[in-house]
């Protein structure tokens, strides 16, 4: 994949290509349909564009599709063409795809790391309306069961999501009445701030 500097990331995010409610909520897919490969997941963002799945779950586009409105929103950004059609739709691939797959495999990974670390906690995977409605990933407890807070687990490339949708995030998270945290991942995997993050929680018990 051609390297961008980040600029692709930016044009992204700014111009709220993948937002869920504008593109697709690929991690919901990916936790109904359960795909087993790359090539899957592909053919399951498309079946939700063209077809009503029972799971309710609807996309506005096939990931083609979303490179190509990449591609066409340099324009209104930059005035220009900076980068080829190819590499438009190779860059939402890669977030669509690659990185969603990556995603929850990461979950687990985390939440066996937190196990790892958190001696004085229970840490469980979130299941089905916590997760759904409050994208919360993890959900930690102290050892009498007790909900701590709760952990939604980003690639770093969410950072730079446009305001509302961080916005809508936070909003449904307040509704929960407990702290959530983020646990940002990078590329190679790896996590930053863990131990930032595993020291606030200690704090909390
Ligand atoms: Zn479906």
């Amino acid at each position: 994949m051609a390297y961008t500097g980040g600029q692709l990331n930016e044009l992204n995010g700014k111009m709220g290509i993948s937002d869920p409610f504008m593109s697709v909520p690929v991690m919901k897919i990916i936790k109904v349909h359960k795909p087993k490969s790359k090539d899957a997941l592909v053919q399951l963002i498309e079946y939700h564009k063209l077809n009503e799945c029972k799971c309710g779950i609807v996309s506005t586009g096939t990931v083609k599709e979303f490179g190509a409105r990449l591609y066409e929103s340099q324009i209104e950004y930059w005035n220009e063409y900076k980068y080829s059609l190819k590499d438009c739709i190779q860059w939402e691939y890669d977030l669509f795809v690659i990185q969603s797959l990556k995603g929850g495999n990461i979950e687990k990974k985390a939440i066996k790391l937190l196990k790892s670390k958190l001696k004085r906690n229970k840490v469980e995977e979130a299941q089905g309306y916590l997760d759904e409605s409050l994208r919360i990933d993890i959900i930690i407890y102290d050892l009498e069961q007790n909900v701590v807070g709760g952990i939604q687990v980003k690639p770093k490339t969410f950072k730079s999501m446009r305001p509302e949708v961080l916005y809508m995030q936070k909003k449904q998270n307040l509704k929960w009445g407990y702290p959530v945290w983020f646990l940002f991942y990078n590329r190679d995997e790896s996590f930053e701030d863990l131990d930032e993050l595993l020291e606030t929680i200690k704090l909390c018990n």
